[in-house]
């Protein structure tokens, strides 16, 4: 909008929010500025004593502040505006949400390596004619460099020294050739072979279609194999066409050096991939070449949701049931909000796509609130692997007390000796064992909850993560009297040490948090395992996601029964999640595949279901019991933490946190299903004390109150965190 010239240059006044994270700076400064400041743009300006980093989030020309008190912007920190208006818009709404300072929902919209300012942008050095000078018509390299660089307009000069030596140096000493700075984007993917769209089956195409004249959010229900990427891609490509941007979201695990192949050589440098394995230095300059608009797709992990694309036409997450699209970190959004919120702003669709879809998104699909596009078949209609629910009690019985079943062994061998490869995966999940009777598989369990308790040995007790009650150690099973009672969960690193002394010839790979630390971590290993390096994958969780191998024909689950009895209300959910995923890498090529699933528990129904891929049948068992037991999504649990690392100070916080809490709950007894403080299960990490609030509730309808009643607790050095249905309650 052209503003009037006439008046004084400066007389503009930027909205600036301070880039310091603290409630008592959070609202908006006025500062006069010049007219090259506009809104979105990062400024250094005067506070307090000091200088600050800030974000201008407007500018208008008046202020309400007497004019001797205003203080004036000194510059602005980019020659751009960071932060796109829907940017300024989101971070509003998201700080206004969970209540925590605007500065830090800002910051999720820029590299982190922008606000260090530790990145330095990259530059080369480029020559060109400077149309001076002369040369002697003798020097043929010199007359050959001024040929190159009349064709070219312009060529770094390391290149030019390449090709024509000390010719260089001659013409710019005599003034012919001059030299500039150019900046550089770092392009990681540089010369990535490039391949076409496949032909789409029928269901592809009719996923493609629905999506696009369906509801605003769509679900892709698909069995692992069926060929949902080629569909997110497809969107993508579409949306492109459009003239318009793309989001295209799976957890981090999932970008493997195939799929990012594969993304490479489908959009080449259209696509902007934020992953683990990048720089910093190309991670930034990922995330500039999407401001810029010279990459309109933005690739990545949770983070990714906020990236700076403007003009959004379509939003994918794939893996939607993932446990790392929540936020552990204030602000904690789960990233379908946020995203839903960016469809809504840019008036595109939004697609959630997975083969065990989370039971809340399910429900909303069935219920006619999203779109729902069912594949029931692979691609090329290749069979689901076949699992076998291996019954390890018997395997007790018989004597064998390994972690192997016979059946396991024999089929690991056939595997080997065919030249396939395995993967084995065990769940570690949880920082304590449950308790498990040997004979007759019986778990120690909450009374009132249902859930199983939790072994402590510091107190050397057994604990309900869910309301806090404690219990003894029961010297023998209760059901069958038996004394074998054990604790579940062997680490990967015992088996891949027992599979070593089993099949010495084998080569065995273990991918776990221990072994997948620093930039490259899981990177190197999948990589290594894809290239055949390895026949056997050992691995936690990691190891299940949608990871496409070939030559694996063989999946052994070791210990399903962990993650059943994990202290959680989502524990069958994650199960039935983590069998189907993980046996879906089995038998993905022409090879057919196999799983075998050890349990002390063969009749469960969770493993049941998962063993014969019935996905509905599990969803109506699962939600008739979350209906009967008053859990999410039929109730909220809401859980407020009280952390610092002075305990004093932290108890304080939470006496009045409580009692603002107790408050409402005096007032709306009947929404309160649960209500109750204490200790958090891990009562200290990293040396800050943690105390909790639980509730359980009958809607979300408190929870402007709730987060109203926390947000006025201000103890120094003591944080405050309110968690909506919290992943991990330990
Ligand atoms: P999902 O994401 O549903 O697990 P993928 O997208 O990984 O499935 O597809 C499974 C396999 O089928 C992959 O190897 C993929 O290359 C292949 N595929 C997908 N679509 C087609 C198609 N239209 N024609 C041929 N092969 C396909
Ligand atoms: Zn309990």
């Amino acid at each position: 909008m052209p503003r009037p010239r006439a008046f004084s240059y400066q007389e503009m006044f930027a909205e600036v929010i301070v880039d310091i994270a603290h409630s008592d700076v959070d609202k908006i400064f006025d500062y006069a500025c010049g007219e090259q400041i506009c809104a979105g743009m990062r400024v250094a300006v005067p506070f307090g004593k000091g200088v600050t980093t800030g974000f201008v989030m407007r500018v208008k020309e008046e202020s309400d502040v007497p004019p001797e008190r205003i203080r004036k912007v000194l510059r602005a920190q980019d020659a751009f505006p960071a932060l796109t208006a829907e940017s300024l818009l989101l971070a509003r709404t998201i700080a206004r949400r969970y209540r925590v300072p605007l500065a830090l929902t800002l910051r999720l919209f820029l590299p982190a390596e922008m606000r260090t300012d530790k990145v330095s942008e990259r530059y080369v050095t480029v020559c060109f004619l400077s149309g001076k000078g002369e040369i002697s018509p003798r020097a043929a390299k010199q007359l050959a460099l001024v040929t190159y660089l009349e064709e070219h307009g312009e060529e770094e000069s390391a290149r030019l020294r390449e090709l024509f030596g000390s010719a260089l140096k001659a013409l710019e000493d005599r003034g012919v050739v001059e030299t500039r700075k150019k900046r550089v984007l770092r392009n990681p993917y540089e010369g990535a072979a490039s391949a076409p769209a496949r032909t789409l089956t029928k269901a592809q195409q009719d996923a493609v279609d629905c999506v696009k004249s369906g509801k605003s959010v769509t679900l892709i229900h698909g069995v692992t194999g069926s060929g949902k990427t080629e569909i997110y891609l497809t969107l993508i490509a579409d949306a492109l066409k459009a003239g318009k941007t793309a989001i295209f979201l799976v957890p981090e695990i999932s970008l493997t050096p195939q799929m990012l192949r594969q993304l490479r050589a489908r959009f080449g440098s259209e696509a902007a991939i934020l992953h683990s394995g990048l720089s910093a230095g190309e991670r930034f300059d990922e995330w500039m070449r999407l401001r810029e608009g010279s990459a309109r797709i933005a690739i990545g992990a949770r983070s990714a949701v906020f990236a700076p694309v403007e003009n959004v036409g379509m939003i994918v997450i794939d893996e939607e049931h993932d446990g790392s699209y929540s936020s552990e970190s204030a602000p904690r959004y789960n990233t379908f909000d946020i995203a839903r919120l960016r469809a809504k702003y840019n008036d595109c669709k939004l697609v959630l796509g997975s083969a065990t879809p989370s039971v809340e998104t399910y429900r909303r699909a069935v219920e006619g609130e999203f779109g729902l596009v069912t594949l029931t078949e692979r691609i090329n209609a290749r069979p689901m692997p076949e699992v076998c629910l291996v019954d390890m009690r018997q395997e007790v019985r018989r004597g064998n007390a390994t972690n192997f079943s016979r059946l396991l062994r024999e089929k690991l061998q056939i595997c080997l000796d065919g030249g396939n490869q395995a993967i084995l995966f065990l769940n570690r999940r949880g920082y304590s064992q449950s308790v498990i009777c040997r004979d007759c598989g019986y778990v120690a369990k909450c009374e009132h909850c249902d859930v199983a308790l939790t072994y402590h040995s510091e107190e050397s007790c057994l604990k309900c993560h869910y309301c806090g009650t404690r219990y003894k150690m029961p010297p023998a099973c209760p059901v069958c009297g038996g004394r074998h009672l054990g604790y579940v969960g062997t680490g990967t690193q015992r088996v891949a040490l027992e599979l070593k002394k089993m099949y010495p010839s084998a080569r065995i790979l273990r991918m776990d948090t221990d072994t997948t630390s620093g930039k490259e971590g899981h990177f190197r290993i999948l990589k290594q395992f894809a290239e055949r390096e390895a026949d056997i994958l050992v691995g936690t969780q990691m190891v299940a996601k949608g990871h496409d191998f070939p030559s694996v024909t063989l999946v052994g689950i070791l210990d399903a029964d962990m993650s059943l009895h994990f202290p959680d209300y989502r524990s069958g959910e994650r199960t039935f999640q983590l069998v189907t995923q993980v046996a879906g890498r089995s038998g993905r090529a022409s090879a057919p595949g196999e799983v075998v699933l050890q349990t002390y528990d063969p009749e469960n129904y969770i493993l049941r279901f998962a063993a014969k891929y019935d996905y509905a049948g599990f969803y109506e068992h699962e939600i008739a019991m979350r209906a009967a037991t008053a859990f999410p999504p039929f109730a909220k649990i809401v859980r407020v933490m009280v952390t610092g690392e002075d305990e004093h100070a932290a108890m304080d916080a939470l006496k009045e946190v409580y009692g603002n809490l107790s408050a409402i709950y005096e007032r709306h007894r009947e929404k309160f299903l649960f209500f109750n403080r204490m200790h958090a299960p891990i009562k200290r990490i990293q040396n800050k004390f943690r105390y909790q609030v639980l509730m359980r509730l009958a809607d979300g309808e408190l929870l402007e109150e709730i987060y109203d009643a926390c947000a006025s607790v201000r103890h120094r050095d003591v944080l405050v965190s309110v968690e909506e249905n919290p992943s991990n309650l330990s």
